[in-house]
Protein backbone atom coordinates (compact mmCIF):
# COMPACT_ATOMS: atom_id res chain seq x y z
CA UNK A 1 0.00 0.00 0.00
CA UNK A 2 1.24 3.44 -1.10
CA UNK A 3 0.76 6.33 1.25
CA UNK A 4 0.14 10.14 0.58
CA UNK A 5 1.69 13.16 2.43
CA UNK A 6 -0.94 13.33 4.60
CA UNK A 7 -0.10 17.44 5.02
CA UNK A 8 -1.47 18.12 1.67
CA UNK A 9 -5.02 17.50 3.16
CA UNK A 10 -4.23 20.40 5.73
CA UNK A 11 -4.13 23.06 3.02
CA UNK A 12 -6.87 25.22 2.95
CA UNK A 13 -8.97 24.27 -0.37
CA UNK A 14 -10.52 27.53 -0.87
CA UNK A 15 -7.09 29.43 -1.88
CA UNK A 16 -7.22 32.96 -2.52
CA UNK A 17 -6.60 33.38 -6.71
CA UNK A 18 -8.98 30.21 -7.68
CA UNK A 19 -11.56 31.39 -5.33
CA UNK A 20 -11.25 35.26 -7.03
CA UNK A 21 -11.28 33.59 -10.61
CA UNK A 22 -14.23 32.07 -9.61
CA UNK A 23 -16.04 35.21 -8.56
CA UNK A 24 -14.93 36.64 -12.13
CA UNK A 25 -15.89 34.34 -14.23
CA UNK A 26 -19.47 34.19 -12.68
CA UNK A 27 -19.37 38.03 -13.02
CA UNK A 28 -18.50 37.85 -16.41
CA UNK A 29 -21.04 35.31 -17.68
CA UNK A 30 -23.93 37.63 -15.71
CA UNK A 31 -22.84 40.55 -16.81
CA UNK A 32 -21.23 40.49 -20.67
CA UNK A 33 -21.91 43.66 -21.01
CA UNK A 34 -20.10 44.89 -17.77
CA UNK A 35 -17.10 42.33 -18.57
CA UNK A 36 -15.89 44.30 -21.70
CA UNK A 37 -15.11 46.81 -18.88
CA UNK A 38 -12.84 45.03 -16.46
CA UNK A 39 -10.08 45.94 -14.99
CA UNK A 40 -7.67 43.46 -12.69
CA UNK A 41 -5.32 44.83 -10.49
CA UNK A 42 -5.53 41.32 -8.47
CA UNK A 43 -3.03 39.01 -9.02
CA UNK A 44 1.12 40.40 -8.57
CA UNK A 45 1.88 39.66 -12.05
CA UNK A 46 4.17 42.32 -13.93
CA UNK A 47 2.90 44.12 -17.54
CA UNK A 48 5.53 45.65 -19.09
CA UNK A 49 7.00 43.55 -21.70
CA UNK A 50 11.22 42.58 -21.50
CA UNK A 51 13.77 45.79 -21.15
CA UNK A 52 15.46 45.47 -24.47
CA UNK A 53 18.56 44.66 -23.43
CA UNK A 54 17.63 41.49 -22.08
CA UNK A 55 15.57 40.57 -25.14
CA UNK A 56 18.86 41.25 -26.96
CA UNK A 57 21.00 39.37 -24.60
CA UNK A 58 18.28 36.43 -25.32
CA UNK A 59 18.39 36.57 -28.14
CA UNK A 60 22.37 36.00 -28.31
CA UNK A 61 22.60 33.25 -26.30
CA UNK A 62 19.84 31.26 -28.16
CA UNK A 63 22.13 32.00 -31.23
CA UNK A 64 25.28 30.45 -29.21
CA UNK A 65 22.87 27.50 -28.16
CA UNK A 66 22.92 27.15 -32.09
CA UNK A 67 25.95 26.84 -32.83
CA UNK A 68 28.25 23.60 -31.87
CA UNK A 69 31.08 25.94 -30.70
CA UNK A 70 29.29 27.75 -28.37
CA UNK A 71 26.53 25.55 -27.62
CA UNK A 72 26.18 24.90 -23.39
CA UNK A 73 24.95 21.61 -21.95
CA UNK A 74 24.36 21.26 -17.67
CA UNK A 75 26.12 24.67 -16.51
CA UNK A 76 26.63 24.28 -12.85
CA UNK A 77 23.85 23.81 -10.57
CA UNK A 78 24.20 27.24 -8.42
CA UNK A 79 24.44 29.41 -11.66
CA UNK A 80 27.17 30.59 -14.47
CA UNK A 81 30.28 32.60 -12.64
CA UNK A 82 29.08 35.56 -14.61
CA UNK A 83 25.91 35.98 -13.46
CA UNK A 84 26.88 35.30 -9.86
CA UNK A 85 29.77 37.69 -10.01
CA UNK A 86 27.32 40.15 -11.59
CA UNK A 87 24.74 40.21 -8.33
CA UNK A 88 27.47 39.62 -5.62
CA UNK A 89 29.54 43.13 -6.91
CA UNK A 90 26.33 45.52 -8.23
CA UNK A 91 23.93 44.01 -5.35
CA UNK A 92 25.93 43.55 -2.40
CA UNK A 93 29.91 44.61 -2.69
CA UNK A 94 29.36 47.70 -4.77
CA UNK A 95 26.29 48.95 -1.73
CA UNK A 96 29.45 47.99 0.74
CA UNK A 97 28.02 44.90 1.53
CA UNK A 98 30.18 41.61 2.03
CA UNK A 99 28.83 39.01 0.21
CA UNK A 100 31.09 36.39 -1.73
CA UNK A 101 30.47 34.91 -5.35
CA UNK A 102 29.66 31.52 -3.88
CA UNK A 103 27.69 32.62 -1.06
CA UNK A 104 25.06 33.62 -4.45
CA UNK A 105 22.89 30.68 -5.89
CA UNK A 106 20.90 31.30 -8.89
CA UNK A 107 17.67 29.55 -9.23
CA UNK A 108 14.53 29.56 -11.03
CA UNK A 109 12.38 31.55 -8.61
CA UNK A 110 11.85 33.04 -5.31
CA UNK A 111 8.83 31.33 -4.71
CA UNK A 112 10.77 28.07 -4.90
CA UNK A 113 13.58 28.61 -2.87
CA UNK A 114 11.30 30.05 0.14
CA UNK A 115 9.74 26.79 0.04
CA UNK A 116 13.09 24.71 -0.63
CA UNK A 117 15.07 26.11 1.75
CA UNK A 118 13.04 24.04 4.54
CA UNK A 119 14.79 21.10 3.03
CA UNK A 120 17.79 22.06 5.14
CA UNK A 121 16.38 23.13 8.06
CA UNK A 122 15.11 21.24 11.12
CA UNK A 123 11.06 20.25 11.98
CA UNK A 124 11.67 21.04 15.19
CA UNK A 125 12.23 24.60 14.56
CA UNK A 126 9.78 27.12 15.58
CA UNK A 127 8.66 28.93 12.90
CA UNK A 128 6.82 32.75 13.28
CA UNK A 129 5.60 34.54 10.25
CA UNK A 130 3.88 37.93 9.43
CA UNK A 131 -0.11 38.45 8.87
CA UNK A 132 -1.24 39.05 6.74
CA UNK A 133 1.29 36.94 4.38
CA UNK A 134 2.59 35.72 1.08
CA UNK A 135 0.71 32.69 1.19
CA UNK A 136 3.61 30.56 -0.04
CA UNK A 137 5.73 30.60 3.25
CA UNK A 138 2.88 29.22 5.22
CA UNK A 139 1.83 26.60 3.41
CA UNK A 140 5.13 25.08 2.35
CA UNK A 141 5.11 24.66 6.01
CA UNK A 142 2.35 22.99 6.01
CA UNK A 143 2.93 20.21 3.26
CA UNK A 144 6.92 19.90 5.19
CA UNK A 145 5.14 18.94 7.96
CA UNK A 146 5.68 21.43 10.77
CA UNK A 147 1.71 22.59 11.09
CA UNK A 148 -1.00 20.85 13.07
CA UNK A 149 -4.45 21.67 11.57
CA UNK A 150 -5.95 25.08 10.05
CA UNK A 151 -8.97 26.06 13.12
CA UNK A 152 -11.71 27.99 11.84
CA UNK A 153 -10.32 31.38 10.80
CA UNK A 154 -7.38 29.42 8.87
CA UNK A 155 -5.00 29.63 11.39
CA UNK A 156 -2.46 26.54 11.18
CA UNK A 157 -1.78 25.02 15.21
CA UNK A 158 2.44 25.15 15.39
CA UNK A 159 2.72 28.21 13.50
CA UNK A 160 3.68 31.98 15.82
CA UNK A 161 1.28 34.43 13.38
CA UNK A 162 2.84 37.80 14.04
CA UNK A 163 0.51 40.63 13.52
CA UNK A 164 0.88 43.47 10.88
CA UNK A 165 -1.81 46.02 11.72
CA UNK A 166 -2.32 49.72 11.16
CA UNK A 167 -1.27 50.11 14.84
CA UNK A 168 2.47 48.56 14.16
CA UNK A 169 2.58 50.24 10.56
CA UNK A 170 2.54 46.45 9.38
CA UNK A 171 5.95 45.95 10.68
CA UNK A 172 5.99 42.68 12.69
CA UNK A 173 6.73 43.10 16.34
CA UNK A 174 9.57 41.13 18.02
CA UNK A 175 7.95 38.24 19.52
CA UNK A 176 7.81 37.49 23.51
CA UNK A 177 8.37 33.83 22.66
CA UNK A 178 11.23 32.15 21.22
CA UNK A 179 11.16 31.32 18.13
CA UNK A 180 13.86 29.31 15.65
CA UNK A 181 12.90 31.08 12.17
CA UNK A 182 10.80 34.22 11.30
CA UNK A 183 9.87 34.92 7.80
CA UNK A 184 10.31 38.52 7.05
CA UNK A 185 9.02 40.03 3.53
CA UNK A 186 10.05 43.84 3.24
CA UNK A 187 8.89 46.27 0.59
CA UNK A 188 5.86 43.52 1.72
CA UNK A 189 3.62 41.72 0.12
CA UNK A 190 0.50 42.32 0.41
CA UNK A 191 0.30 45.51 2.49
CA UNK A 192 3.57 47.73 0.97
CA UNK A 193 5.02 48.16 4.57
CA UNK A 194 8.50 48.84 4.84
CA UNK A 195 11.23 48.08 7.88
CA UNK A 196 13.13 51.09 9.07
CA UNK A 197 16.71 50.08 9.65
CA UNK A 198 15.92 50.59 13.69
CA UNK A 199 12.94 47.90 12.90
CA UNK A 200 15.70 45.49 11.31
CA UNK A 201 18.30 46.25 13.87
CA UNK A 202 15.63 44.44 16.52
CA UNK A 203 15.30 41.64 14.57
CA UNK A 204 19.05 41.18 13.77
CA UNK A 205 19.40 41.09 17.53
CA UNK A 206 16.51 39.35 18.20
CA UNK A 207 17.90 36.43 15.88
CA UNK A 208 21.19 36.70 17.47
CA UNK A 209 20.38 36.39 20.82
CA UNK A 210 18.22 33.56 20.27
CA UNK A 211 20.19 32.16 17.72
CA UNK A 212 16.95 31.94 15.01
CA UNK A 213 17.09 32.66 11.60
CA UNK A 214 15.36 34.89 9.60
CA UNK A 215 13.94 34.27 6.04
CA UNK A 216 14.44 37.85 4.10
CA UNK A 217 12.23 37.65 1.34
CA UNK A 218 12.94 41.01 -0.46
CA UNK A 219 11.72 40.63 -3.91
CA UNK A 220 10.39 44.04 -3.78
CA UNK A 221 13.74 45.61 -3.02
CA UNK A 222 13.97 47.50 -6.29
CA UNK A 223 10.29 49.34 -5.60
CA UNK A 224 12.17 51.50 -2.45
CA UNK A 225 12.24 55.29 -2.69
CA UNK A 226 12.85 56.51 0.35
CA UNK A 227 17.20 55.94 0.71
CA UNK A 228 16.87 55.48 4.53
CA UNK A 229 15.30 51.92 4.31
CA UNK A 230 17.41 49.00 3.83
CA UNK A 231 17.49 47.56 0.40
CA UNK A 232 18.96 44.48 2.14
CA UNK A 233 19.29 42.76 5.97
CA UNK A 234 23.00 42.61 5.31
CA UNK A 235 22.88 46.46 5.69
CA UNK A 236 22.00 45.40 9.34
CA UNK A 237 25.23 44.39 11.42
CA UNK A 238 25.49 40.57 12.25
CA UNK A 239 22.54 39.65 9.58
CA UNK A 240 25.41 38.16 7.87
CA UNK A 241 25.20 35.69 11.00
CA UNK A 242 21.81 35.38 10.90
CA UNK A 243 19.90 36.00 7.89
CA UNK A 244 19.04 34.11 4.41
CA UNK A 245 18.24 36.77 2.00
CA UNK A 246 16.05 35.58 -1.56
CA UNK A 247 15.64 37.84 -4.15
CA UNK A 248 14.10 37.94 -7.72
CA UNK A 249 14.58 39.28 -10.94
CA UNK A 250 10.59 38.92 -11.02
CA UNK A 251 9.30 42.57 -10.51
CA UNK A 252 12.63 44.18 -11.29
CA UNK A 253 13.61 42.84 -14.33
CA UNK A 254 9.60 41.45 -15.40
CA UNK A 255 10.99 37.97 -15.14
CA UNK A 256 7.98 36.65 -13.72
CA UNK A 257 7.45 34.27 -16.83
CA UNK A 258 10.99 34.16 -17.93
CA UNK A 259 12.19 32.95 -14.01
CA UNK A 260 15.15 33.71 -12.73
CA UNK A 261 16.28 34.61 -8.54
CA UNK A 262 18.68 33.92 -6.48
CA UNK A 263 19.45 33.06 -2.79
CA UNK A 264 21.94 34.59 -0.52
CA UNK A 265 23.76 32.09 1.83
CA UNK A 266 26.27 33.45 4.22
CA UNK A 267 28.98 30.56 4.74
CA UNK A 268 29.56 32.30 8.51
CA UNK A 269 25.65 31.82 9.02
CA UNK A 270 25.05 28.61 11.38
CA UNK A 271 22.22 26.33 13.03
CA UNK A 272 22.47 23.94 15.43
CA UNK A 273 22.32 19.85 14.61
CA UNK A 274 19.65 18.11 16.84
CA UNK A 275 22.86 16.96 19.46
CA UNK A 276 23.60 20.76 19.65
CA UNK A 277 26.70 21.58 17.61
CA UNK A 278 26.46 24.28 15.50
CA UNK A 279 27.72 24.21 11.96
CA UNK A 280 27.60 26.03 9.02
CA UNK A 281 24.28 25.82 6.28
CA UNK A 282 25.88 27.13 2.89
CA UNK A 283 27.35 23.39 2.42
CA UNK A 284 24.14 22.17 2.95
CA UNK A 285 22.25 24.47 1.11
CA UNK A 286 25.21 23.57 -1.87
CA UNK A 287 24.43 20.02 -1.62
CA UNK A 288 20.21 20.25 -1.97
CA UNK A 289 20.94 22.56 -5.11
CA UNK A 290 23.50 20.28 -6.80
CA UNK A 291 21.16 16.97 -5.70
CA UNK A 292 17.84 18.44 -6.43
CA UNK A 293 18.41 20.84 -9.44
CA UNK A 294 19.89 21.26 -12.15
CA UNK A 295 20.36 25.17 -12.52
CA UNK A 296 18.57 27.88 -15.01
CA UNK A 297 18.94 27.53 -18.58
CA UNK A 298 22.20 29.75 -20.01
CA UNK A 299 19.74 31.97 -21.73
CA UNK A 300 17.67 33.17 -19.06
CA UNK A 301 21.16 33.51 -16.61
CA UNK A 302 22.61 35.68 -20.01
CA UNK A 303 19.28 37.64 -19.67
CA UNK A 304 19.34 38.26 -16.19
CA UNK A 305 23.43 39.48 -16.24
CA UNK A 306 21.91 41.71 -18.66
CA UNK A 307 20.19 43.74 -16.42
CA UNK A 308 23.36 44.54 -14.50
CA UNK A 309 25.07 46.29 -17.50
CA UNK A 310 24.57 50.59 -17.28
CA UNK A 311 21.24 49.43 -20.68
CA UNK A 312 20.02 47.17 -18.61
CA UNK A 313 19.86 49.38 -15.21
CA UNK A 314 18.05 52.52 -17.07
CA UNK A 315 15.92 50.33 -18.32
CA UNK A 316 14.87 48.62 -14.96
CA UNK A 317 14.54 52.17 -13.59
CA UNK A 318 11.86 52.85 -16.18
CA UNK A 319 9.88 50.04 -15.42
CA UNK A 320 9.69 50.82 -11.83
CA UNK A 321 9.08 54.56 -12.44
CA UNK A 322 6.05 53.47 -14.40
CA UNK A 323 4.90 51.00 -11.68
CA UNK A 324 5.47 53.61 -9.06
CA UNK A 325 3.34 56.32 -10.93
CA UNK A 326 0.81 54.15 -11.19
CA UNK A 327 0.63 53.23 -7.55
CA UNK A 328 0.82 57.36 -6.65
CA UNK A 329 -2.22 57.18 -9.20
CA UNK A 330 -4.20 54.78 -7.48
CA UNK A 331 -3.09 56.30 -3.88
CA UNK A 332 -4.41 59.62 -5.14
CA UNK A 333 -7.31 57.91 -6.05
CA UNK A 334 -8.57 55.61 -3.61
CA UNK A 335 -7.95 58.31 -0.79
CA UNK A 336 -10.34 60.82 -2.96
CA UNK A 337 -12.62 58.28 -2.77
CA UNK A 338 -12.64 58.64 0.86
CA UNK A 339 -10.69 55.44 2.11
CA UNK A 340 -7.95 54.91 4.51
CA UNK A 341 -5.01 54.61 2.36
CA UNK A 342 -1.45 52.43 2.78
CA UNK A 343 1.38 50.80 1.15
CA UNK A 344 2.09 52.50 -2.69
CA UNK A 345 4.93 53.83 -1.59
CA UNK A 346 7.93 51.89 -1.21
CA UNK A 347 6.38 49.14 -3.05
CA UNK A 348 3.87 48.34 -5.74
CA UNK A 349 0.79 47.76 -3.86
CA UNK A 350 -1.90 49.84 -2.55
CA UNK A 351 -3.32 48.26 1.35
CA UNK A 352 -6.60 50.14 1.55
CA UNK A 353 -8.84 49.72 4.58
CA UNK A 354 -12.41 48.26 3.79
CA UNK A 355 -15.05 51.14 5.21
CA UNK A 356 -16.78 50.61 7.87
CA UNK A 357 -19.02 47.08 8.39
CA UNK A 358 -17.63 46.31 5.02
CA UNK A 359 -15.57 43.01 4.87
CA UNK A 360 -12.71 42.43 2.24
CA UNK A 361 -15.10 40.25 0.20
CA UNK A 362 -18.06 42.33 0.04
CA UNK A 363 -15.48 45.09 -0.86
CA UNK A 364 -14.22 42.56 -3.40
CA UNK A 365 -17.73 41.70 -4.79
CA UNK A 366 -18.91 46.03 -4.49
CA UNK A 367 -15.84 46.71 -6.69
CA UNK A 368 -16.37 43.87 -8.83
CA UNK A 369 -19.76 44.32 -9.93
CA UNK A 370 -20.30 48.52 -9.38
CA UNK A 371 -16.43 49.46 -10.50
CA UNK A 372 -15.79 46.42 -12.93
CA UNK A 373 -12.22 46.43 -11.25
CA UNK A 374 -10.88 43.30 -9.61
CA UNK A 375 -8.79 44.15 -6.28
CA UNK A 376 -7.56 40.90 -3.70
CA UNK A 377 -9.38 40.82 -0.59
CA UNK A 378 -7.07 41.20 2.10
CA UNK A 379 -8.52 38.25 4.52
CA UNK A 380 -6.93 35.92 1.80
CA UNK A 381 -3.23 36.65 3.63
CA UNK A 382 -4.11 36.01 6.44
CA UNK A 383 -6.63 37.11 9.69
CA UNK A 384 -5.50 40.27 10.10
CA UNK A 385 -5.56 41.13 6.38
CA UNK A 386 -9.67 41.02 7.18
CA UNK A 387 -11.24 44.67 6.89
CA UNK A 388 -8.27 45.53 4.15
CA UNK A 389 -7.76 44.85 0.25
CA UNK A 390 -5.23 45.23 -2.12
CA UNK A 391 -4.49 47.11 -5.18
CA UNK A 392 -1.83 46.29 -7.35
CA UNK A 393 0.01 48.82 -9.02
CA UNK A 394 0.66 46.54 -12.07
CA UNK A 395 -0.87 48.01 -15.85
CA UNK A 396 -1.32 49.96 -17.57
CA UNK A 397 -1.07 53.85 -16.47
CA UNK A 398 -4.50 54.72 -18.89
CA UNK A 399 -6.11 51.37 -16.28
CA UNK A 400 -4.68 53.16 -13.17
CA UNK A 401 -6.03 56.43 -13.91
CA UNK A 402 -9.43 54.48 -14.81
CA UNK A 403 -9.54 52.25 -11.95
CA UNK A 404 -8.70 55.65 -9.43
CA UNK A 405 -11.91 57.20 -11.26
CA UNK A 406 -14.18 54.20 -11.02
CA UNK A 407 -12.85 53.93 -6.88
CA UNK A 408 -14.55 57.62 -6.59
CA UNK A 409 -17.86 56.68 -8.24
CA UNK A 410 -18.35 53.78 -5.34
CA UNK A 411 -21.01 54.90 -3.02
CA UNK A 412 -20.39 52.54 0.34
C1 LIG B 1 6.47 37.90 -6.61
C2 LIG B 1 7.04 37.51 -5.31
C3 LIG B 1 8.21 36.75 -5.25
C4 LIG B 1 8.94 36.32 -6.50
O1 LIG B 1 8.69 35.01 -6.80
P1 LIG B 1 9.36 34.35 -8.10
O2 LIG B 1 9.14 32.89 -7.89
O3 LIG B 1 10.81 34.72 -8.09
O4 LIG B 1 8.63 34.88 -9.30
C5 LIG B 1 8.72 36.42 -4.01
N1 LIG B 1 8.12 36.82 -2.88
C6 LIG B 1 7.01 37.57 -2.89
C7 LIG B 1 6.40 38.00 -1.61
C8 LIG B 1 6.43 37.92 -4.12
O5 LIG B 1 5.30 38.63 -4.12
Amino acid sequence: MAYLNDNYLKLKSGYLFPEIARRVREFCEKNPESAKRLIRCGIGDVTEPLPPAVVAALHKAVDEMAKRETFRGYGPEQGYEFLRTAIAQNDYRSQGIDIADDEIFVSDGSKCDCGNILDILGAQNKIAMMDPVYPVYVDTNVMAGHTGAANEGGAYAGLVYLPCTAANGFVADIPKEKVDIVYLCYPNNPTGAVATRDQLTNWVQYALKNKAILLYDAAYEAYITDPAVPHSIYEIPGARECAIEFRSFSKNGGFTGTRCAFTVMPKSLMAATSDGRFTSLHPLWLRRSTTKFNGVSYPVQRAAEALYTPEGKAQVKGLIEHYMGNAQVLRKGAKAAGLNVFGGVNAPYIWVETPAGVNSWQAFDRILNEANVVITPGSGFGKNGEGFFRISSFNSRANAEEVARRLQTLKW
